[in-house]
């Protein structure tokens, strides 16, 4: 058997003249083989980029298996002689079925392991696991199934209308691109994706049902991995005001598609520095967004020009900022503090009304949506490029809301 791994080759003999270790870990191939003639002598050979002859050690003399972190795909073996400690890597499952392996060789209980002799071991470019895949034609897809050791996947112009489950599967993926298909929609459980740093969705289906499922953007794992989002082309009405859950993202792609307004949370994505949202039907940009400390905004064909009709200024007083209920002066509290908060903790209906809580100008947390006032703003004063239609003056109608009295009178 053969596992796809990354090792780590610590020499005991040099920890002990305190010589360190690199702490590099190098893609490998472990292989468990046994002596030609010699039943029940087994061998462990390690080839790597560096090695490509092999390293052979014999599972005789492995002294301990430190197997505690098998579940996430790791362990280590100690050989007495060389006095090497293996550090391995792999996917979790794969490395599992090379560690049964390799304890029925040490127990000798091999009677129905098909283990193959050393002399055919060896290593090909070919047996080396894909990192990446780039699917162009239905007939490239693998027959055995997609690679668990994928960290890029590309399926690209298939028309394809479902999202393929199984990608669900390659825990290792950073990098997804899927667009220039007719995906609808991504199931809830995509959100546990634990790596997925890059995803590509451009040119699908997601907003042509209008009720769109976006449940996959509150799992904790895509939330704190995710740095690109690429939703251009999709007939997207609407952006969700959870968008602000991905709280690593950097890069948020929106252009072409029928956007009306962007979510009033938008503010609170502190990492984002490239918005693009040329292309849509946008009358005004919600105040939080000056919040954010953008690099780069496109905001070039959208319908700024529009004066909205309804949109005169509400005629109220100062008074109205000072009564507030008690769940909007507690909310304002524990949003302003950051405090934590989860639905284990407190009520469902709580989490989601402090998840869609506005911003005022100064950034403040604002819980009561009912005041706002439109204003024009020099966006050029907040962001470093700004993408406009040439021929438009680069103001924008900005939807501000106020978190008191003061904030309202400025
Ligand atoms: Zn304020």
């Amino acid at each position: 058997m053969k596992l796809q791994c990354q090792v780590e080759i610590v020499n005991r003999l040099h920890s002990n003249l305190n010589i360190r270790s690199n702490g590099k870990y190098i893609k490998s191939t472990l292989a468990l083989g046994k002596e030609p003639k010699r039943e029940a002598d087994y061998f462990i050979i390690h080839f790597s980029s560096v090695n490509k002859t092999g390293t052979k050690y014999s599972v005789k003399r492995l002294k301990q298996v430190f197997s505690k972190c098998l579940n996430e795909g790791k362990t280590t073996l100690r050989f007495e002689e060389p006095p090497h400690d293996l550090c391995v890597k792999s996917e979790a499952i794969q490395l599992k079925c090379f560690m049964r392996l390799l304890k029925s060789c040490i127990t000798g209980d091999v009677k129905n392991l098909q283990i193959a002799p050393l002399t055919s071991l060896s290593v090909t470019q070919k047996d080396n696991a894909p990192t990446k895949l780039v699917i162009r034609d239905r007939s490239d897809f693998p027959i055995k199934g997609l690679p668990r050791t994928l960290e890029s996947l590309y399926i690209n112009g298939l028309k394809l209308c479902n999202f393929r489950r199984d990608i669900l599967l390659l825990k290792q993926l950073t990098i997804l691109d899927l667009s220039n298909n007719a995906i609808e929609k991504l199931p809830a459980e995509f959100g546990r994706m634990p790596n997925l740093c890059e995803l590509y969705l451009s040119n699908n289906q997601i907003g042509v049902r209008g009720d769109v499922d976006w449940r996959w953007l509150l799992g904790p794992q895509i939330t704190s991995v995710l740095k690109l989002l690429d939703l251009s082309g999709n007939k997207l009405g609407h952006l969700p005001q959870s968008i602000w859950k991905l709280q690593k993202l950097v890069t948020l792609k929106l252009d072409n598609n029928m956007l009306e307004k962007l979510p009033t949370t938008l503010g609170r994505l502190s990492t984002l520095r490239y918005l693009t949202i040329s292309q849509n039907e946008i009358t005004s940009l919600p105040c939080s967004i000056l919040q954010c400390r953008l690099e780069y905004i496109d905001l070039s064909e959208n319908k700024y020009d529009v004066k909205e009709t309804n949109m005169a200024p509400i005629q109220h007083t100062p008074w109205d900022f000072y009564i507030g209920s008690l769940v909007d002066i507690a909310s304002k509290v524990v949003l302003k503090q950051k405090f934590f908060y989860a639905p284990n903790i407190i009520p469902r209906t709580l989490v989601e009304f402090l998840d869609n809580a506005n911003m005022c100008i100064c950034g403040a947390p604002v819980v009561n949506n009912s005041y706002y006032m439109n204003k024009e703003f020099e966006l050029k004063d907040f962001f470093r490029v700004v993408v406009f239609n040439s021929n438009r003056k680069s103001t924008v109608t900005v939807q501000c809301y106020f978190c008191s009295p003061k904030c309202f009178n400025r």
